[in-house]
């Protein structure tokens, strides 16, 4: 690893062995698919997509940019996992939905690329990475002035521990032991400073809540777990 690079390497492996079955909707990928619809009408709602140019980082098999392919957007994928790749092309030709995917870092596109997307999504990435700061810097030059971007984390504290690791890790099982390591976890005070160094604008903090019982999904204002943030720059 050099100093440029922003990546772990036991990170990306957690997906590259499960990738296979990124779009099996009963896998470890089940609680993506499950709040896929949430996200993607909580971003078509506030931007919708038809003929916007997004690009979504950290895209994994691509279950966020098909959909938003599907919404009429012209959808370009990036992330560092080879195999999460691979599926996620294998699969947009299965569905014939149009995206482009690319095995780049978000800083190199975004130098390549700066200034050139309406909507950036960064969605359940930036608890993977050695420095999050980075990939919000990255994300904020590659959009157009007054365009719009989205991420999406999980929080850290007793509460989230307890539901986002503890729960669906150990009891419930929805996702593998080790998904997700409490210290690299984010506070939305912390995300919105690095949203405020970026030069973007944050507009809305949302959070997305799941109840064990029911197995439903939902939006609303309790952040203490899984949440969404909405920016623009300006
Ligand atoms: N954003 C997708 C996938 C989330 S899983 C969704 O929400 O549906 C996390 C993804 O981040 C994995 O595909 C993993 O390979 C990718 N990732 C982890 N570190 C990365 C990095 N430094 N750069 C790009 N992608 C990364």
């Amino acid at each position: 690893m050099t100093s440029s690079d922003n990546f772990d390497q036991e990170e990306l492996a957690k997906f590259e062995s499960l990738a296979h079955r990124w779009w099996d909707r009963n896998s470890e990928f089940k609680p993506l698919h499950d709040i896929n619809p949430l996200r993607l009408n909580f971003i078509h709602e506030r931007i919708p997509l038809a003929g916007k140019k997004v690009i979504d980082i950290g895209c994994g098999g691509g279950i966020l940019s098909e959909s938003m392919a599907q919404k009429g957007a012209v959808v370009k994928g990036i992330d560092l996992g080879k195999a999460p790749l691979s599926v996620a092309k294998l699969h947009s030709k299965e569905s014939g939905l149009d995206v482009d995917y690319e095995m780049i870092s978000a800083e190199h596109i975004a130098e390549r690329e700066a200034g050139s997307y309406d909507v950036v999504t960064c969605l359940e990435m930036l608890e993977h990475v050695p420095d999050p700061s980075k990939i919000v810097a990255a994300c904020a030059q590659l959009v157009k002035p007054g365009g719009h971007v989205f991420f999406s984390t999980i929080n850290r504290n007793p509460k989230s521990y307890l539901f986002a690791i503890i729960g669906a890790e150990y009891v419930l099982k929805l996702l593998p032991k080790g998904t997700h390591d409490y210290a690299k976890l984010i506070k939305p005070s912390e995300l919105s400073q690095w949203v405020r160094q970026a030069q973007l604008n944050s507009k809305e903090l949302i959070g997305m809540s799941y109840n064990p019982l029911s197995k439903k999904y939902w939006l609303g204002q309790d952040v203490s777990v899984n949440y969404m943030v909405h920016t623009q720059k300006s």
